[in-house]
């Protein structure tokens, strides 16, 4: 009998498949999308490179417990569909996880094709296949028998947004209360429009409202009405996921005069109030020629490649060095590929203003780096005598925020980190209160969306079981 050889195992290309995007020249004129996404060949080619791990360490990065092979596998076999079904049934918002996650930190950084080359570009097929229901037409699961059991829901970004879905498919009836005339969080007031289009968020939110959610915007929370009135008003659990929207400022001499913003003034003139379509849009912004950036986050990146959209000239100061970048690492090539210069090792101390009160220069340190911090990045420390001037006309502070302080202080009982504002919550979300749990930038301080997703779906089976307890 003939011996029949071993199949010789397909080869993995090492690097993923590029994704095509606006040229830099063209699109910091614009605030298009940059990033255009796979066509369906590119995507099927990508997908192919997925080994179909029996045991995929890839899902075991992912927050919300995305089933990543099983997608992957109905992607290549064109089950798109499919697909999509199976990525929901974790994952409420995939466009937008496609988008903006930090999948190279997360699933992507777990793939075992990393070890040989680049890993699956895991964000990259979820945006194929969440692109692809928008244009196909949303699919809606079936949810169990209602429970007589309502729930509310503050807040609508990513934590609430995703609480509220799990929440709902489970047979309970829920309402999210949302303070801001549009639901998303920061996913619409805060990340622009060229990063994450408006109108896939609305989408996003779409499909969560035909689940049944009742949204009702403009309505904030401990001023509408309070958590301890929301529980006597009929009630039966609520979840907080009021995010971390307090800006926090540098606490030097200046900080108040004209042309200085903090990132989350600019960022909600800009993506909210469609401050880049004025006059079209009521809301103005006066933006001048130099802008200097304060901060080295994703926040930081993104006021940056704002300001150069409207026109300016952008330095982003930030006090570590480009290793220390919080941003994501994509983020700052793309920014740098649109023109940003960037300023490493320097705070500024104080601004100086003109006579009639509008920063024009900043008084800045040099900064070398010391032994690591409580956050683990090496601390800047101030070299004496390096002071120098930086002219400017605009800065803009991107340097971190809190949570806001509303319904920690019209909660009674509501145990709260003293230093942070944050919402103490133990490992289910349940905050000192029963019967109300909490999750997101609220309880974390500033974070990710998907870390706010992943604490929004587990408050959510905890809340289930206190609904299922509870007579
Ligand atoms: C500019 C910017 C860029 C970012 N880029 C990224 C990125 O690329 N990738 C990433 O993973 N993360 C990014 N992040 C972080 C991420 O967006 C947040 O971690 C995430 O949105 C937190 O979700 P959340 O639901 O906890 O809070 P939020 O998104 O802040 O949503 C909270 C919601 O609650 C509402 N609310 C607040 N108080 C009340 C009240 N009293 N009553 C009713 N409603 C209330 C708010 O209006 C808001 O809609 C970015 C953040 C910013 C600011
Ligand atoms: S670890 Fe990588 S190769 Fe393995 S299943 Fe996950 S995505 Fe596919």
């Amino acid at each position: 009998m003939a011996e029949t050889k071993p199949k010789p195992k397909p080869k993995i290309k090492k690097e993923s498949i590029e994704m095509p995007k606006q040229a830099p020249k063209e699109r910091v004129k614009n605030f298009n999308e940059v990033a255009l996404g796979y066509d369906e060949e590119q995507a099927i080619e990508e997908a192919n490179r997925c080994l179909q791990c029996i045991k995929p360490q890839c899902v075991s990065g992912c927050p919300v417990e995305v089933p990543i092979p099983e997608f992957i596998k109905c992607l290549r076999e064109r089950r798109y569909a499919e697909g999509i079904a199976t990525i929901k049934t974790k994952n409420a918002l995939p466009a937008v996880c496609g988008r903006v996650c930090p999948q190279e930190e997360q699933c992507q950084v777990n793939c075992v094709v990393g070890r040989i080359g680049e890993p699956v570009s895991i964000g990259r097929l979820e945006r194929y296949l969440a692109d692809w229901e928008r244009e196909h037409g949303l699919q809606i699961p079936e949810k169990a028998k209602p429970t007589e059991k309502k729930v509310a829901i503050v807040g609508a970004g990513p934590a609430g947004l995703t609480a509220a879905a799990d929440l709902v498919k489970l047979g309970h009836r829920v309402v999210m209360f949302e303070a801001l005339h549009l639901p998303g969080g920061v996913l619409v007031y805060g990340i622009p429009e060229f990063r994450l289009p408006k109108a896939i968020v609305r989408n996003e939110v779409n499909y969560i409202e035909k689940l049944g959610v009742d949204l009702r915007v403009g309505n904030q929370i401990g001023r509408t009405h309070t958590i301890p009135e929301l529980m006597k008003g009929g009630f039966d659990a609520v979840f907080i996921g009021s995010g971390a929207g307090l800006p926090q400022f540098m606490g030097i001499p200046g900080e108040n005069l004209g042309g200085i913003y903090s990132a989350n003034e600019f960022l909600i003139r800009v993506n909210l109030m469609k401050a880049f379509q004025f006059p079209e849009y009521d809301t103005p912004l006066r933006l001048g020629k130099h802008v200097v950036v304060i901060g080295g986050g994703n926040v930081a990146m993104d006021c940056a490649r704002s300001s150069m959209r409207l026109g300016a000239d952008v330095c982003l100061l930030y006090r570590r060095s480009r290793d220390e970048l919080p941003a994501r690492k994509e983020e700052i090539e793309n920014a740098e590929e649109e023109g940003l210069v960037c300023k490493f090792l320097a705070a500024p101390l104080k601004f100086i203003g003109d006579e009639k009160g509008w920063v024009k220069a900043m008084e800045c340190q040099a900064m070398e780096l010391g032994p690591p911090d409580a956050s683990g990045r090496r601390r800047p420390i101030p070299i004496k005598g390096s002071d120098f001037t930086m002219e400017t006309d605009t800065v803009i502070i991107a340097i971190g925020q809190t949570p806001n302080p509303i319904i920690q202080r019209t909660t009674e009982g509501l145990v709260v980190n003293p230093k942070h504002g944050t919402i103490i919550v133990d490992e289910n979300g349940k905050t000192s209160l029963d019967g109300v749990y909490a999750g997101g930038d609220v309880a974390t301080g500033a974070a990710t969306v998907i870390s706010a997703m992943g604490m929004g779906k587990n408050a959510a089976k905890a809340i289930h079981q206190y609904l299922t307890n509870k007579k």
